[in-house]
């Protein structure tokens, strides 16, 4: 009877390369007799299969193939592929086949509940994540700048303390002039051995020494300004460029200003968060703004000119046309602030009309005379 390959692996005839690696690398870790102490002989058997089958299907000539014919002959791997020659490969090389030689002095070693073990089984990606070297962390900092500013762009200059690289031991932690010594915790050996007695069985693990980080070796004697960090907290002042038509909130990063990093690690990128000063003269309205005014009745009725104060700072006349009757909305397009897309909105005047409560002997008697020609009572 002809192995179906697809089905050994558990994927469709249309998975993609990337869905045969992730099926494999499941029945790795379900299959592999390594991590079946108990069950060795099924495993190894079953693994046989799974493993003729990821070697096939992972190679695109072999796949092409076996889709065609239902059966591989011996044929040499070709390009990218990948055998064995039917032996069991160990954990090992199958970490290196997926990892190539990136894990350098990791190799030689048991990946038993290690780190690059769970990178490799989990969902992780990188391997790299997990090493000791980390990038800073992202910093933010807030600054407050006027309307007028946020339209015609200004240079902030900004104070905020953040992590550098400690200048005395230049990052390692260690005081110059001493070395390493053996870590005391894993003797050297980077990891340590976990052994507990569950209700499923004995179980050995073995995991990345926390004291080392899996190098083997501790620093002699740590730096005094640090206390071994690498790093020490430093007062920091920069002068932010703010290009002009920022909108409120904007975040302006500057790579490489944030916190140093960890064992070599880059530095974190600093968050400048712009925020727009309110002004008492007007209203926001995302990026319109509403300034409000009255006039008097006579020039609603008459018209006239007035001054409207602009957020890039100055002032506009505005014509109020004769007859205009109380809220009557001018709009003045373009002359807002700007939004997330640096276009800017409108400003908004809303004119209001004054009715006074009393009015002079002499306003009242042309009043009345107004009234009376009108032919009101
Ligand atoms: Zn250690
Ligand atoms: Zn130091």
């Amino acid at each position: 009877m002809k192995k179906d390959y697809y089905e050994i692996l558990g994927v469709p005839r249309s998975a993609s390369q990337e869905e045969i690696k992730k099926a494999y690398k499941k029945l790795v870790k379900k299959w592999h007799p390594d991590l079946n102490p108990n069950n060795r002989e099924e495993a190894e058997k079953k693994f046989k299969e799974i493993q003729e089958a990821y070697e096939v299907l992972s190679d695109p000539e072999k796949r092409a193939m076996y889709d065609k014919f239902g059966y591989v002959g011996d044929m040499p791997p070709t390009g990218g592929g990948y055998s064995t020659g039917g032996r069991i490969p160990s954990l090992d090389e199958i970490l290196k086949e997926f990892f190539g030689e990136g894990l350098g002095g990791f190799f030689g070693r048991s990946f038993f509940g290690s780190d690059v073990f769970d990178v490799f089984f989990g969902e992780k990606t990188s391997s790299r994540e997990r090493r000791s070297e980390k990038r800073g962390e992202d910093l933010e900092v807030t600054v407050t700048i006027n309307m007028d500013e946020a339209i015609r762009g200004t240079r902030k200059e900004i104070s905020y303390t953040r992590y550098e690289v400690c200048d005395h031991c230049g990052g390692t932690g260690a005081e110059p002039g001493y070395g390493y010594k053996t870590c005391p915790k894993c003797g050297g050996k980077g990891y340590v051995r976990n052994e507990s007695r569950t209700p499923f069985g004995f179980f050995v693990t073995e995991s990345v020494c926390d004291m080392c980080g899996g190098s083997g070796k501790v620093i002699e004697k740590v730096c005094h300004v640090c206390g071994g960090s690498g790093r020490i907290r430093k007062k920091k002042k920069i002068t932010v460029n703010i290009p002009a038509g920022v909108s409120d909130g904007t975040r302006i990063r500057i790579t490489g200003m944030g916190n140093a990093g960890v064992d070599g690690g880059d530095y974190g990128d600093l968050y400048v968060v712009v925020r727009v000063k309110e002004d008492p003269r007007f209203r926001r309205q995302g990026s319109d703004i509403i300034y409000e005014t009255s006039i008097d009745y006579t020039q609603a009725i008459l018209g006239t000119t007035i001054d409207v104060p602009l957020p890039d700072g100055g002032y506009t006349k505005l014509n109020i046309p004769p007859g205009t009757a109380p809220g009557t909305v001018f709009r003045l397009r373009g002359m807002g602030l700007p939004d997330s897309r640096g276009r800017r909105g409108d400003l908004i005047v809303k004119v209001d009309v004054e009715i006074p409560r009393s009015v002079s002997r002499k306003e009242r008697k042309l009043l009345e005379e107004i009234k009376k020609m009108k032919g009101l009572n």
